[in-house]
């Protein structure tokens, strides 16, 4: 029996968007007790395979076409949405913001290949694989992958055995940065990009690899990490006092900005930068206060020091943990090993299927049905994203999808992804 890639890769896509869980549940939740699978799944893909396949034949087709096709459609899919200018509300100052930041997400207790990171808890010793990603940061809280590093005992060959698990993590985001930045460069060549990253990145490799790529960048600013450019910043600060703004936000807390331009600042290989670097303290309603700072080439004014911060810093906490966290709690199962040899062709189809979740969860086509119903979001409407996928499943095993949902045209079906 022969297959259509086409076929395969919807087929393979249901794994992720119906939420399955493993690889092995296809053979029993698309089998043919679920008399519309078929027929739906060839009118997605534009096929008409006569037989379904099995687990194991989603396993051979990524074997064979490995993972680089399923990276470049990812990509491509993010393209098409930033050409549309469907992304265009999330842009800060004109840049689209990409979130640099890495996750474990397989972990054996066994070696499972030889590139395992390992990890000595006590006793025991753990197996461990871990992703940089870079995700583009849309409007609604959507978050779209754009580019992957997987890091492996190769990144880690620096760092003196022994030494702690945020050290090992550290050292081998660093090390994979600049990889993953020119991938994004890459695929993107033309787009205006302000890289987010957290304070491991504020350093001399950080803003390099920004500089090399074309690329802003707003990294958290924490005074361990560089605490003579901390000291310079606490002293410049007295200097400008008029450097403030003042407002509250309308969660009713009370937030100061404050911030300078022209950091002057040496690093390790004696290159020199010069950088804003904005601090911003908030007092909630309840009187509890946090504070923030970032190191930034964007320049700050009266005008933009808050947008940077809200729409640039601040999202990158909120939509990050966002990202991997529904990626690892919301069903997806990104921790699950769905294959012990073409891991990586799974991770990539685990995001394209994030992707088209996201549309479809915080675009404007749910969203106006569950305003109908007198509920805000389409999560509130179905209860969780779990039964979101839940309801996926049962309509693509017992309802044929009817003709007018292939013609966008003729169904006015266009999905918005704006706040309104
Ligand atoms: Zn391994």
């Amino acid at each position: 029996m022969i297959y259509d890639k086409h076929f395969l890769l919807w087929w393979g896509l249901s794994l992720f968007l119906c939420k399955l869980g493993s690889r092995r549940q296809l053979d029993y939740q698309l089998n043919s007790d679920g008399p519309e699978v078929l027929a739906n799944l060839n009118r997605l893909a534009g096929t008409q395979q006569t037989t379904r396949p099995v687990n194991q034949t989603l396993e051979y087709f990524v074997g064979r076409i490995g993972s680089a096709p399923l990276a470049g459609l990812d990509q491509r899919m993010v393209n098409r949405l930033i050409r549309m200018k469907a992304l265009d509300e999330a842009r800060l100052q004109g840049r689209f913001l990409v979130l640099i930041d890495g996750t474990g997400y397989l972990v054996f207790h066994h070696r499972h290949c030889e590139h395992c990171l390992t990890q000595q808890h006590g006793e025991t010793t753990v197996y461990l694989h871990q992703v940089l990603e870079a995700k583009l940061l849309g409007p609604c809280g959507t978050v779209f992958s754009i580019a992957t590093e997987f890091i492996d005992n190769r990144d880690a060959a620096a760092t003196p055995a022994g030494a702690s698990p945020e050290r090992l993590k550290q050292d081998c985001e660093l090390k994979a940065l600049p990889r993953l930045v020119a991938k994004v460069r890459a695929a993107f060549p033309q787009l205006r990009i302000c890289l987010g990253g957290d304070s491991q990145f504020a350093c001399g490799a950080g803003f390099q690899v920004a500089k090399d790529h074309n690329c802003d960048f707003l990294y958290v600013f924490k005074p361990g990490r560089t605490p003579a450019l901390w000291r310079d910043f606490q002293g410049l600060l007295q200097l400008c006092p008029d450097q403030r703004v003042e407002w509250t936000t309308p969660q009713q807390a009370r937030q100061v900005y404050r911030w300078v331009n022209d950091l002057d600042y040496e690093d390790s290989e004696r290159r020199r930068w010069q950088l804003g670097a904005l601090h911003c303290r908030e007092t909630s309603k309840a009187g509890e206060v946090t504070e923030w700072s970032w190191l930034t080439p964007l320049r700050l004014d009266h005008d933009t020091v808050v947008d940077v911060a809200l729409r640039g810093g601040r999202q990158r906490w909120r939509q990050e943990n966002e990202g991997f966290n529904t990626q690892k709690n919301s069903g997806l199962n990104l921790e699950h090993a769905y294959s012990h040899s073409c891991w990586a062709a799974y991770y990539f189809l685990l995001q394209i299927a994030h992707l088209l979740l996201q549309l479809v969860e915080k675009g404007s086509l749910l969203r106006r049905l569950a305003q109908q119903q007198g509920k805000a979001t389409a999560v509130a409407l179905f209860g969780s994203l779990k039964n979101m996928a839940q309801r996926l499943l049962e309509s693509l095993r017992y309802r044929r999808w009817e003709d007018e949902a292939f013609d966008a045209a003729a169904a006015k079906m266009q999905i918005r992804l704006d706040s309104s």
